[in-house]
């Protein structure tokens, strides 16, 4: 039987089956994380290692999960190609697996916290604390399952409200252990330890509100996109003429409730990400205050010397962006393997210290395009700072120049971690990171790449990946060329 002979409810079914095969796994995974929640934090009050430990390992049992569902969707997607409300499904499905992965990752990094804190002593509200964050974090896994479960958008958003009573009590924990650690009930390492560990409540309540914007997303469609419909609707029923003025006025207060939106959303991500690095400055600020020893005196001080540079790299690239936006972009005439040279200059020392080669090929290209030499070499050198984040000790980069159809393609390879397939379109997202840590590790602020895509569309050209987990990646600026002497 061919494809077009197989009867449209047969099609159906086994569409809906594989729905319910990818929600089944995907409910299953938010309990388990929930679970998972309840079990590592009484390991973690009383100090059980072992139980951590077994903990970590069964991290594997959500990566089954999500694999399974990223699978499901992936052969959804190639051999049932849903549509309308289905699509939207399957889409939303592979967001939310990866929330829940990640909301899995943080409970195996508090298991791992517990081996360090053993020996801390926090007292009994710091214990309280946890115990009421573990519960509010359980609390909204477990909302977020139902209202996917139930398709409730209302109670979707009552995860956010949810969440607020987690970023309060986060708030309230964060204070109690930087009072513990005044105090000298603490050691310093011990009250960053627990730090963390609230932190990493916190952010499970992140996920959940992410799966609740999804479930919202599968049940009214992108909001704004919905209300740009209800307009149009009560536009068409709307038997009286407008003059078209009145539309266009219409049309520019939608387009700046967009731009409102937008904003507001990327104020909370800034907060967000500010709160962090300020949050541990206060708390080192606070220990370094009462310690006397010395060698604990320089190490928090290099401590706070780091996350210092942290919240300055953020903000330096935020002003980056703004300038992007608002000032015109020159068209200079430029040689781009000056651009190369220059940008690779500006990277040296950093791959240096991480014992990495930078290689260049195609130099001299002779070729040339037209536009912003700080921006270009900006860009070209976020996309080398990133080889070198993301590549091991003696690995090698390669810079390549050469000439495509239409322009120039200037590439960046690195043999190193690579992006999963899933991602590759996210990691230009601003604040967007693959592994959270790692890019905090080596000084990383999750805006690289949005600056990188911002400049190379400021110059009329485009950014492509090509990335495999474990094998490296290649990042490659597309640029016009300039064009000829006279015309
Ligand atoms: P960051 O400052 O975190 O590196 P970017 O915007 O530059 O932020 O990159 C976003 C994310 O994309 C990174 O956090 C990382 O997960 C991923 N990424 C970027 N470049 C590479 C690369 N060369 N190899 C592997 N992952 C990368």
């Amino acid at each position: 039987m061919t494809v077009e002979e197989v009867p449209v409810n047969e099609i159906r079914s086994n569409l809906d089956e594989r729905l319910a095969d990818i929600e089944e796994s995907l409910r299953a995974m938010m309990e388990l994380v929930s679970d998972r929640v309840a079990e590592v934090t009484s390991a973690m009050l009383e100090g059980d290692v072992a139980v951590a430990d077994q903990l970590v390992v069964a991290d594997d049992d959500v990566d089954i999960l999500s694999l399974r569902v990223e699978e499901g969707c992936i052969d959804t997607l190639i051999r049932e190609q849903p549509v309308a409300s289905d699509l939207r499904f399957v889409v939303a499905a592979m967001h939310v697996n990866m929330d829940v992965e990640r909301s899995g990752d943080l409970v195996s990094n508090i298991a791992k916290a517990v081996g360090r804190l053993q020996g801390a002593h926090p007292d009994d509200h710091v214990r309280d604390l946890v115990v009421r964050m573990s519960s509010q974090a359980q609390l909204l896994m477990r909302r977020a399952a139902e209202a996917f479960r139930t398709r409730d958008s209302e109670l979707a958003e009552s995860i956010d409200e949810l969440d607020d009573v987690l970023d309060d009590l986060h708030y309230r924990y964060i204070q109690h252990v930087i009072s513990d650690a005044r105090r000298g009930d603490l050691d310093p390492q011990q009250s960053l330890q627990l730090a963390l560990v609230g932190r990493f409540y916190e952010r499970i309540g992140d996920h959940a509100e992410n799966v609740g914007e999804r479930v919202r997303y599968i049940v009214d469609g992108w909001l704004p996109e919905a209300q740009a419909a209800e307009r149009a609707r009560e536009r068409a029923l709307d038997p009286e003429p407008r003059p078209t003025r009145g539309l266009a006025v219409i049309d520019s207060i939608a387009e700046s409730r967009r731009i409102d939106a937008i904003r507001r959303d990327f104020v909370a991500n800034v907060s967000h990400e500010l709160k962090t690095p300020v949050g541990a400055i206060s708390l080192l600020a606070e220990t370094l205050e009462g310690e006397t020893d010395p060698n604990d005196r320089e190490r928090l001080t290099r401590m706070l010397s780091r996350e210092a540079t942290r919240v300055g790299d953020i903000i330096d690239d935020l002003l980056e962006l703004t300038r992007l936006e608002e000032t015109d972009t020159s068209a200079d005439r430029l040689d781009i393997d000056e651009v190369v040279q220059l940008a690779v200059e500006k990277v040296r020392s950093f791959a240096d210290a991480h014992r990495v080669e930078i290689a260049a090929v195609g130099l001299p290209s002779g070729l040339e395009v037209s536009g912003d030499r700080r921006q270009l070499v900006r860009a070209l050198q976020n996309l080398l700072d990133n080889a070198v984040r993301y590549s091991d000790a003696d690995q090698r980069i390669t810079v390549t120049v050469e000439q495509i159809e239409d322009g120039v393609a200037v590439s960046v390879r690195d043999d190193g971690v690579g992006i999963p397939r899933a991602e590759l379109e996210r990691v230009f997202e601003r604040f967007y990171r693959v592994d959270r840590a790692r890019s905090r590790e080596s000084g990383g602020t999750g805006l690289g790449l949005a600056i990188v895509r911002h400049v190379t569309q400021n110059h009329g050209g485009r950014v492509l990946v090509e990335s495999k987990p474990g094998a490296g990646s290649n990042f490659s600026m597309h640029l016009p060329l300039a064009p000829l002497a006279g015309q």
